[in-house]
């Protein structure tokens, strides 16, 4: 997720219009069903089979009914998504940055995607886990990437996307990290886990010596590893840690997810204060991420 105080905004109203859209199509379980929302918004979904294998979707507005086609030949899955991500334009009337036709290409790589379209996944990601049943499911489980796919299977989405939002609402220490031609694109983490300061930059290259870095370097074929905490993220904090790395590699787009853990919780005594007085913690969050989290906000 991109953390600007602008996007942040943007990303607070995307997450509030698709509660009130949830709520008002009406879902009452999961899997959602796409239809309940496209009654709500009116919208005729018509599936193609002449769309390329490169084409997702595309929306047509006519006078009457807005219709939106999605490719038939993708899974279902990977339909879902696009449908919902095409409403989203609707409902947040924020206008395509894409062509007229969606492309795979500008809907599941991340590498240049302008901030309309990551509100529009942000929506989508919204009704796709409506956050009443996924945040119980997900604390029913423990940090691993088979509690994820297992969550993917029940509400019909893919792994990539059911990572993130599973790292977005455990209760656990847990991140996320979608990369991308070895480069870090998108990294989704539980509150718990930022207001202890963790955070893997965007942009940066996967860091040296993690077991994505081994898998991706032909060096190993493990998934899992334990591996210093400091390899996934500089702060201090966490120098002496041990973190808990399940890494796969997606064929598609060259991309991998990792989701990163803490077994066990950080003792406050291993916190090293960083440069703020606690004056400071009344500062607006400039990047949506305090170094220092303040006090007692959880159980420790
Ligand atoms: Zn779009």
């Amino acid at each position: 997720m991109k953390n600007s105080s602008n996007n942040e905004v943007g990303e607070l109203t995307a997450i509030l219009k698709a509660g009130d859209f949830i709520q008002k199509a009406g879902i009452s379980s999961v899997p959602v069903r796409l239809e309940q929302y496209l009654i709500k918004a009116g919208i005729k979904l018509i599936p193609d089979t002449r769309l390329k294998d490169t084409e997702a979707g595309r929306v047509i507005p006519l006078p009457d009914q807005t219709i939106i086609e999605v490719n038939s030949k993708h899974s279902i899955e990977r339909q879902r998504f696009t449908v919902l991500h095409e409403i989203a334009h609707i409902i947040l009337e924020l206008p395509s940055k894409h062509t007229s036709i969606t492309t795979t290409d500008s809907l599941y790589t991340y590498s240049k995607r302008p901030e309309e379209e990551i509100l529009c996944d942000i929506f989508a990601a919204e009704c796709l886990f409506p956050r009443q049943f996924f945040k119980p499911d997900v604390n029913q489980t423990e940090p691993c990437m088979d509690a994820v796919d297992d969550l993917a299977k029940q509400y019909q989405a893919s792994l990539t996307a059911t990572a993130s939002r599973y790292a977005a609402n455990t209760d656990e220490l847990c991140a996320s990290v979608l990369s991308e031609n070895g480069i870090v694109r998108y990294v989704s983490m539980s509150k718990v886990l930022r207001e202890k300061g963790f955070w893997v930059p965007i942009g940066m290259g996967v860091p040296k010596k993690t077991q994505l870095d081994k898998r991706l370097s032909g060096l190993g074929n493990e998934k899992f590893a334990e591996v210093p905490a400091y390899y996934w993220t500089n702060k201090d904090t966490f120098a002496s840690r041990m973190l808990c790395e399940e890494s796969i590699l997606l064929s598609m787009w060259n991309q991998a997810l990792s989701l990163l853990w803490f077994e066990d919780d950080i003792p406050q005594h291993q916190i090293q204060r960083s440069q703020y007085d606690e004056d400071d913690e009344l500062l607006p969050e400039l990047d949506g991420h305090l170094p220092w989290p303040g006090h007692g906000r959880r159980k420790l």
